[in-house]
C-alpha cells in the first residue's frame, strides 16, 4: 500500500467507526446511513484510492474542478454527488456527471436541469437544500431555500421531466438561532423531511452533518452524512 492509501484507509476507517457508533447510540442500523466522501480540492488519485477502498458515493462542489475530475474516473463504480451552490450556466455540464445534485435552491435551477436531464437522457435525483438561517422567502448566504419555499420546489420537481424528488440537504448554520446547536438544526431538517413526505413520499433521503457534526446529524434521523476533512484531511486555503 502506497502512504497516501494508507493513510486514507486509516481515516475511512476511523470515520466508519464514528458512523457506526453514532448508530449504535441512536439505536438505528448502520446501513441506513450512506456515507458521501466530500472530494472537492482533492485530486482525481485520491477518488480512484478511495474507490479502491469501497467508496461508493463522492461529491463535488464546483464544477469546474468536478467536471474533470468525475470525467478521469468514469471508469470506476461511483455515484456522484454535487452539494455546491450551483449557476444555470453550469447545469449542462453538472449533468454530464452527477447523479445526485444536492443544492436545489431555486425554481430556475429546476426548470434547468429538467431541460438539461431530459436532453442527456439521464433521471437525476434531486435534494431541496434547506437554509435553516434564511428569512422567510430569501435564501442562504452559502444557498439553501427557507423551510417555506420547501414545498413549492419539491412539487416543481416532482413535475419536471428527467428529476426526481429525492429529499432534503442541509449544512448546519452558522448564524442565527441554530448557530452552534447542530443537533436541534439537524431535528428541525428531519421535521420538515416529515411533513414532505406526506405529498412527497419517495422523498426520503435527509443529507446532513459533515466532519464535525456526523454524530449529531446521525442522532437526528439523517440517511446520508458528507464528510470530507475526516477522510481527506484538513484543505489547503478555503474549500
Ligand atoms: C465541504 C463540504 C462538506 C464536507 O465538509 P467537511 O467539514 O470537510 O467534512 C459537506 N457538505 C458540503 C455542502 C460541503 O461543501
Amino acid at each position: 500500500m502506497t502512504e497516501r492509501k494508507d493513510e486514507l484507509a486509516g481515516n475511512l476507517a476511523r470515520v466508519e467507526e464514528r458512523i457506526a457508533d453514532a448508530c449504535a447510540a441512536a439505536g438505528r442500523r448502520r446501513e441506513d446511513v450512506t456515507l458521501i466522501v466530500v472530494t472537492k480540492t482533492y485530486p482525481a488519485s485520491d477518488v480512484r484510492t478511495l474507490a479502491d477502498l469501497g467508496v461508493r458515493q463522492v461529491a463535488e462542489n464546483r464544477d469546474q474542478e468536478a467536471a474533470p475530475k468525475a470525467a478521469e474516473c468514469a471508469d470506476l463504480p461511483l455515484r456522484w454527488h454535487f452539494v455546491g451552490q450551483l449557476q444555470t450556466n453550469k447545469v449542462r455540464s453538472v449533468v454530464g456527471y452527477a447523479d445526485v445534485v444536492q443544492s436545489v435552491d431555486r425554481s430556475r435551477l429546476v426548470t434547468a436541469l429538467s431541460k438539461e436531464a431530459v436532453r442527456a437522457g439521464r433521471e437525476l435525483d434531486c435534494l431541496v437544500q434547506v437554509a435553516l438561517d434564511a428569512d422567510e422567502g430569501g435564501r442562504g448566504e452559502r444557498g439553501g431555500v427557507a423551510p417555506g419555499g420547501i414545498e413549492e420546489l419539491a412539487d416543481a420537481l416532482a413535475l419536471a421531466p428527467g428529476l426526481r424528488c429525492g429529499g432534503l440537504m442541509t449544512v448546519a448554520p452558522l448564524t442565527g438561532e441554530y448557530a452552534g446547536r447542530q443537533q436541534a438544526a439537524f431535528e428541525r431538517l428531519m421535521d420538515l423531511s416529515t411533513r414532505l413526505r406526506r405529498n412527497h413520499p419517495a422523498a426520503t433521503m435527509v443529507s446532513a452533518g459533515m466532519s464535525g457534526d456526523l454524530e449529531q446529524a446521525v442522532a437526528a434521523g439523517a440517511t446520508h452524512v458528507r464528510v470530507g476533512t475526516s477522510v481527506l484531511g484538513v484543505r489547503p486555503g478555503l474549500g
